[in-house]
């Protein structure tokens, strides 16, 4: 077989890419190791910043994000009791965030990509990529119990976290810098209305918790827990009883709950590997940096890496621009490392930390108190959380 490029991974990253590519006539084929419904079971992100719905809409793919998304202008902010709210749309000069699942945006892509006949094969073992340091880089695979060979100019490896693209390049080429938070999110989807019109982040000495939603029928709700919580410890009326203690008594008392459809605990990482690229592969997404979900940044990093690398792809291809391809890793770290940044900062301000003691309580405090109370902090705060500007590929 043989394509233009080779994609490892049909998340939203490579489905992203392969849908860009093929509107643009360049042909990619996608190997991934699940089956398709598999993908489509991860409850994951929720949160679409304006340059990833921009993006969607280039893709042509936004037809029912723009019909059945929630469009945000705001977030809450509720610390220790204290209810703030952040005018994103005010603050930004008019960007706000689409509220539309991680699994619906993937659904959309999947349905365009089977429309457009462009090919994805699932159920793929053992994928490994070879020679990605010469001209004629390829992938081999096996499907059916059948060996493959996948011939291609690019690979792009948009295999998550735990992929093979990363971990084919030799270990002295990357630099590796990683925080692991001594907690975790425990979150619960459930089938009820929404506590509160937009999102709410809560600080509280009980832990932080987010009251966050995926439609106006559909809620997704997180609590700090320590990191070797157990998922079988929390009933569901454990997780209402401690959601409640940790929100502002209004939004408590008008709560609604319901059986969870979903239950699950994610650790909270900071990871980001140097350089995002080794030879004619390119890491995207997930392969290459890991956010805690706190800024809401993980899935829409992954769709900045992905139309940076689109449109240095382009360009190869439609105007010979070869020198473009060693600049994707600097253009992607560049806005990777702030979006890590303010990742952190939400992290650290918002988080109960087991090991801090009562001096640097008071610091967090007052410098969370500094940024909300002044319209300079509060704009930092929603210019980010909106989400950095994308570069352009001169
Ligand atoms: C539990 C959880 C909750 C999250 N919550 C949020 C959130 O609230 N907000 C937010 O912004 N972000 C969140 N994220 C992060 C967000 O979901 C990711 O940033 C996003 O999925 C990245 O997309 P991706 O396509 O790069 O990687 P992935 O979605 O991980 O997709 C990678 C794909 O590659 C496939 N694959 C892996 N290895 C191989 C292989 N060897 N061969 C072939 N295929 C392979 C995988 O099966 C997968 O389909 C969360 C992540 C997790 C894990």
């Amino acid at each position: 077989m043989r394509t233009q490029v080779a994609i490892i991974g049909a998340g939203p990253s490579g489905l992203l890419l392969g849908q860009l590519l093929h509107g643009a006539g360049i042909d990619n084929i996608i190997i991934e190791r699940q089956t398709a419904d598999y993908v489509l079971g991860r409850i994951r992100a929720g949160v679409l910043e304006q340059g990833m719905v921009d993006l969607l809409r280039q893709a042509g793919v936004s037809q029912r994000m723009d019909a059945e998304g929630l469009v945000h202008d705001g977030f809450e902010l509720a610390l220790d009791g204290r209810q703030v709210h952040i005018d994103l749309k005010g603050l930004t000069g008019g960007k706000t965030v689409m509220v539309y699942g991680q699994t619906e945006v993937t659904r959309d892509l999947m349905a365009a990509r089977a429309q457009a006949g462009a090919q994805t094969l699932y159920s793929a073992s053992n994928v490994q990529p070879h020679d990605m340091k010469t001209d004629a880089p390829y992938l081999t695979f096996e499907k059916d119990g059948e060996s493959w060979r996948l011939d291609c100019d690019y690979i792009a490896g948009c295999d998550g976290f735990h992929g093979v693209a990363r971990q084919s390049i030799p270990g002295d080429v990357l630099k590796i810098f990683e925080r692991v938070y001594p907690f975790g999110w425990l979150g619960v989807l459930s089938d009820t209305p929404p506590v509160n019109d937009e999102l709410v982040y809560a600080k509280h000495e009980r832990g932080f918790a987010l009251c966050s939603q995926r439609s106006a029928t559909r809620s997704r709700y997180y609590l700090q827990v320590p990191a070797d919580e157990q998922v079988e410890d929390w009933s569901d009326q454990r997780f209402w009883d401690e959601l409640k203690a940790r929100l502002p008594q209004p939004l408590a008392e008008r709560l609604v709950t319901g059986p969870s459809i979903e239950k699950s605990i994610a650790p909270l990482r900071s990871f980001v590997v140097e350089p995002m690229q080794y030879g004619r592969m390119f890491l995207v997404g997930d392969a290459a940096h890991i956010v805690p979900p706190t800024g809401a940044k993980g899935l829409n990093l992954a769709a900045s890496d992905v139309s940076t690398l689109f449109n240095i792809l382009l360009k190869v291809y439609t105007q010979g621009r070869t020198d473009l391809l060693e600049r994707y890793s600097e253009v992607c770290l560049r806005r990777v490392w702030k979006a890590e940044r303010f990742s952190w900062w939400m992290t650290s301000m918002l988080h109960r930390f087991p090991d801090s003691d009562s001096f640097s309580q008071r610091i967090t405090d007052s410098e969370l108190a500094y940024f909300v109370d002044s319209v300079a902090g509060r704009t930092t705060i929603a210019e980010n959380y909106v989400g950095l500007p994308y570069e352009a590929i001169e």
